[in-house]
């Protein structure tokens, strides 16, 4: 069973590769010519310009730059810097299945704790209450 720990480390790393991956069209020796991506079920997306194939890798440092979005980037490593702050603290007691957050409540197993996953995960997993990986268990 994935924690929520983990099940949000996972979609924040996912968003953020494809945000990473984000790149837009510059202005290249490309501008004047027919440039067509043609997508074939089960095949790899083909490029063509001027209805010719053409090196999809060479067109891409030609003709394109990175573009992540910063804010975006930013808003990600934040949430994953939350997931560290909100890691479990340690178990009640040595053999208890319960868990309490290191930054919630005292911190403390017997002084005022917070079970974990503490109100802060569940709030961050309220997004992705759709997502197949979502366990009803951790809507507050
Ligand atoms: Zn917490």
């Amino acid at each position: 069973m994935t924690d929520l720990a983990d099940f949000l480390r996972a979609r924040y790393t996912e968003t953020r590769q494809r945000e990473q991956a984000k790149r837009m069209v510059v202005p290249s020796v490309f501008d004047d010519h027919d440039v067509e991506w043609r997508y074939n079920l089960g095949e790899p997306e083909t490029l063509y310009v001027n209805g010719h194939p053409y090196p999809a890798e060479e067109y891409t440092e030609i003709a394109t730059r990175p573009a992540p979005d910063p804010d975006v980037i930013a808003d990600l490593d934040v949430k994953l810097a939350l997931l560290d702050e909100h890691e479990p603290g340690g178990r009640y007691w040595p053999d208890s299945p319960r868990q309490y957050c290191k930054t919630c409540g005292s911190g403390e197993p017997n002084e005022y704790p917070t079970d974990w996953p503490c109100p802060t995960l569940r709030i961050l997993a309220r997004p992705f209450a759709g997502h197949p990986g979502y366990q009803e268990d951790w809507a507050t």
